[in-house]
């Protein structure tokens, strides 16, 4: 309605043009801003958007340069499958903890710090691989300062490592070379060395810019020089953050535990985050009421680049969504309740801006298919390689929509929503309440349940399959 009257046209023709991008609204539906712009083009109008027009965002102030200080590097570890991505996090993680820690390694919250020999700290991103990194820069969130890319000296540089070298170098973030597996008898560096420089990355001792180290993850071969020379790649960064301010950051990881509520573990990226502090995640929002780093021991308050993990939100927010701390309660649940509502309607209609010409096409061909999909999972991580394998099952003939995704048990509203949106539910190692069960079963809503996601896919590719329209 409000769109409308600003263009001066009838709101039917605005909810008939929403209906062509596949989106059916009702007066009073409030749109995203890319089908704001895209409605906005069809009538013939520009669209800018002021920052003071959007309820949903947050203003964070500009720092002095004088409160600025140094700052922890954020890493991550991309490479090929089996190259020791998990391997070398792990060593890292595990040879730093000190003897005599209370209960050593108790927990795998999804980031981790370390002190180097050298006393300075590097922050760990423990999702190894590019997925992790790419769902995060999909929701804008710009986390990551260093990248290790690790190449097996048994192996050899492979599609994986050509693609995590080309999303650090699409992100713009530098990247330190590791050739892991030195140990093994059939370990060849040079060659790994030549590969790199057959795809432009000459690392240093062959005339390039890249710093490369040899390691083993399994003897610790060369890790500290490694975790210098991200410490030396940082410096260039000058990375700094002012500590005392309200806390800012990234959702690393959240998931729902039965005992203590919804986990979530959040990367501190600006500001100092208190007990008491009423946050606000992507849609979520609570006081904090406990924080623990990655050894599982408690701590009151946690400053820059620092990973911890909190207690205290009212849900889980998704991998990449920024964190805020607010000034009232109210304040950050208004926000919150703005951002759950424009979630739920964008997740009511097809994510696909399909075109009237194609549905057209499509149909004029006999055909056009859509399988809708709603996938709930116990962490956002699974849920997120979940669904992207799933996406990647679409084929010409049918298309894969995952129309809603979110951490938890699978509720009434999610059969509600498959009900009206005909879709199915995948579950990853969450099950249906009671009355979710019910309701399915009355309105025929199919809700499968996996604890592997290969078997979920191959479940799925298989239906696909028998989906298909007989070839004449
Ligand atoms: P990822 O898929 O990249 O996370 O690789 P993993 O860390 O799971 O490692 C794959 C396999 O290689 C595992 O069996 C590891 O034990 C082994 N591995 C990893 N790093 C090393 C290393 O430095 N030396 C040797 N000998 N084996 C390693």
């Amino acid at each position: 309605n409000d769109l409308a009257s600003l263009m001066d046209v009838s709101v039917n023709d605005v909810i008939a043009k929403c209906m062509n991008l596949g989106i059916f609204a009702s007066i009073n539906q409030r749109l995203d801003a890319e089908t704001i712009t895209i409605i906005a083009d069809e009538f013939g109008y520009d669209v800018k958007f002021t920052e003071a027009d959007d309820e949903t965002e947050v203003f964070e102030e500009e720092d002095n340069p004088e409160d600025l200080k140094d700052r922890a590097p954020i890493v991550t570890i991309m490479g090929h499958v089996d190259h020791g991505k998990t391997s070398l996090l792990d060593f890292i993680r595990e040879s730093k903890v000190t003897a005599g820690e209370a209960g050593g390694i108790t927990q795998h919250i999804g980031a981790y710090d370390v002190m180097t020999e050298s006393g300075k700290k590097v922050a760990f991103l423990d999702t190894p691989g590019h997925e992790a990194f790419t769902a995060m820069r999909a929701r804008g969130a710009k986390i990551t300062d260093v990248a290790i890319i690790v190449v097996a000296a048994d192996d050899a540089v492979m599609p994986q490592t050509k693609e995590a070298i080309n999303h650090a170098q699409v992100a713009g973030v530098p990247m330190v070379i590791a050739i892991n597996k030195v140990d093994k008898p059939n370990a060849n560096v040079e060659k790994i060395k030549e590969q790199l420089a057959n795809i432009n990355i000459l690392v240093e001792d062959w005339g390039g810019k890249y710093q490369c180290q040899e390691v083993s993850a399994k003897t610790g071969q060369g890790i500290e020089d490694l975790l210098e020379k991200v410490l030396l790649e940082a410096e260039v960064l000058e990375l700094k953050a002012n500590a005392n301010k309200s806390a800012v950051g990234t959702v690393v990881e959240a998931e729902l535990d039965k005992g203590r509520g919804y986990l979530t573990t959040i990367m501190i990226q600006a500001g100092t985050l208190k007990i008491g502090d009423v946050v606000l995640a992507g849609a979520h929002y609570g006081k904090v009421k406990a924080m623990f780093d990655h050894k599982g021991q408690k701590v009151k308050e946690a400053g820059p680049s620092t990973p911890v993990l909190m207690l205290g939100l009212d849900g889980a927010p998704q991998a990449g969504d920024r964190f805020n701390v607010m000034e009232t309660d109210r304040e950050a649940r208004d926000i919150a309740n703005k951002r759950e509502q424009i979630q739920r309607e964008q997740s009511m209609r097809t994510k696909k801006h399909i075109t009237l010409d194609e549905i057209g096409r499509r149909l004029a061909i006999g055909s056009f298919k859509e399988l809708n999909v709603i996938v709930k999972g116990d962490v956002d991580g699974s849920i997120e390689a979940l669904s992207d394998s799933l996406l990647k099952l679409s084929t010409e003939e049918i298309q894969v929509n995952i129309i809603h995704k979110a951490v938890g048990q699978i509720s009434e509203s999610d059969v509600l929503l498959a009900s009206a949106s005909d879709a199915i539910i995948l579950g990853f190692q969450v099950r249906p309440s009671q009355n979710a069960r019910k309701i399915a079963d009355n309105e025929e809503i199919e809700i499968r349940l996996y604890s592997i996601i290969y078997d979920a896919i191959n479940e799925l590719k298989d239906a696909m399959e028998g989906m298909l329209a007989p070839t004449k």
